[in-house]
């Protein structure tokens, strides 16, 4: 017989767990499940090579669910200036939180610091359980449920399935979900770089020929890297020896940080533009990476996300309080409607962000300099984007105000 919940989530890096969070706080029967258990400790001398920069948005939705306490503890970096610049000219862009009504633009956090502390939160909220070390095999959208199958025979059957297992993910192409995308042919390198200087709480970004490359302030005082790069030179640089390739990434960071001192172990991932053309099934919907995969120049990717799990949740939440039955498809469309278009709008400006520093024609430089640098002068624009660099819109769910939607 198959065991049943009244939503079953696919997924538990940070948008699945979120979302589990978010409906357990409102005492919603909730099975998160992930083939691989999270990271819930580690040696204190050891980074994780995957970090985000959250916004206030974002960290609005982890505080309201009571996640953040835990995540401070973990070791989260806030940011209070952004520091932008154009490798091949003389545009600059500085935003400064002192411009602001808050004490820093954001917090760079370390995946599983945030994956970590919401599967905790998640153990002590009775409504959730969690279920780890095994796959789907396979998804069957019926009348009345989603069925699923788990590869130790396992049974699962749900009026709401949410896949939130990431990029490629396979109850998306099991629904029969197209997407519509290209692969930039570029990768993200990342790594975790000990420099002379301090980071003196800045998230750096300098545009360089093949991609812009990213020093992001850690707890510890070390940088995460970013660094966008053809995929040829990525794959080059992580056979690069450590000096060799410190002294590549010195050349390339203009020396702002002083010098290399030292890298962790190095990783490539290829970089796409997806997205899927419908964002709900019958009895299921996608969220986070599952929907949308977007360049990460600007780092925003899982924030995205985080508006789709905190939006999700508020609408399953207010349809349940309202007597709708749980996976209606009106309250799944609503979701698509609300997200859609937003992720879309955000995925498209990332691209047309990479591409215009793709142009290497002395003239289109000359422009492109010269428009960094009249942002940076106008007081009324650069706030314009520091709001929405902070992710604070009037249109943002609940939980990115600060307010519980249960
Ligand atoms: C280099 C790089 C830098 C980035 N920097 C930022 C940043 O600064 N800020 C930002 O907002 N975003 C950033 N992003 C984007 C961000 O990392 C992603 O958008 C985010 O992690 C997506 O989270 P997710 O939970 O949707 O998917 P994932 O993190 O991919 O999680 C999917 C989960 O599903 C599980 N899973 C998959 N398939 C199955 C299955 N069949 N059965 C069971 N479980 C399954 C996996 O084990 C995994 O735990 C960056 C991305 C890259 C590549």
């Amino acid at each position: 017989m198959a065991e049943r919940a009244e939503v079953i989530i696919v997924g538990g890096g940070i948008i699945g767990a979120t979302a589990a969070c978010a409906l357990a706080h409102a005492d919603i029967d909730v099975i998160l499940l992930d083939m691989h258990a999270p990271h819930m400790q580690w040696e204190s001398n050891t980074t994780d090579l995957r970090v985000s920069a959250l916004t206030q948005a974002s960290a609005n939705i982890l505080k309201t669910l009571d996640v953040w306490p835990d995540m401070i503890q973990r070791g989260v970096c806030c940011y209070r200036d952004m520091k932008v610049w154009d490798g091949n000219g003389d545009g600059y862009l500085h935003f400064d939180c002192a411009d602001t009504d808050f004490n820093e633009l954001g917090h760079i956090v370390e995946n599983r610091v945030t994956i970590a502390a919401l599967w905790h939160k998640l153990q002590s909220l009775p409504s959730s359980q969690c279920l780890t070390g095994h796959k789907i095999s396979s998804l069957q959208l019926a009348d009345s449920q989603a069925e699923l199958t788990l590869d130790n025979g396992k049974q699962l059957s749900t009026p709401l399935l949410i896949a939130a297992d990431g990029r490629e993910s396979f109850l998306r192409q099991q629904a029969g979900i197209s997407v519509t995308g290209w692969p930039y042919r570029q990768d993200g390198l990342v790594a975790t770089i000990t420099t002379d200087r301090p980071h003196q709480h800045t998230a750096w970004q300098r545009f360089l020929d093949e991609g812009p490359l990213a020093f992001l302030p850690l707890h510890n005082g070390q940088c995460s890297i970013v660094w966008t790069l053809s995929t040829e030179t990525a794959q080059s640089c992580l056979q690069l020896n450590e000096q060799a390739f410190l002294d590549k990434l010195h050349q390339a960071s203009g020396g702002i940080l002083g010098d290399m001192l030292a890298t962790s172990q190095r990783a490539a991932f290829p970089l796409k533009f997806q997205y899927a053309n419908h964002y709900c099934a019958p009895h299921m919907v996608l969220a986070g990476d599952a929907a949308h995969a977007m360049h990460p120049l600007a780092g925003q990717g899982a924030n995205a996300g985080l508006l789709d799990a905190a939006t999700l949740a508020e609408l399953v939440i207010k349809g349940k309080q309202a007597g709708r039955p749980m996976g209606s498809q009106k309250i799944l469309r609503q979701y698509e409607r609300q997200r859609k278009g937003d992720n879309l709008l955000m995925m498209s400006a990332m691209d047309v962000l990479n591409k215009t520093f793709a142009h290497h024609n002395p003239a289109f430089s000359k422009l492109r300099s010269g428009g960094m640098n009249w942002i940076n002068h106008s007081a009324q624009i650069k706030n314009m984007f520091n709001q929405h660099a902070m992710g604070l819109r009037s249109d943002i769910p609940l939980l990115a105000q600060s307010l519980p939607c249960w």
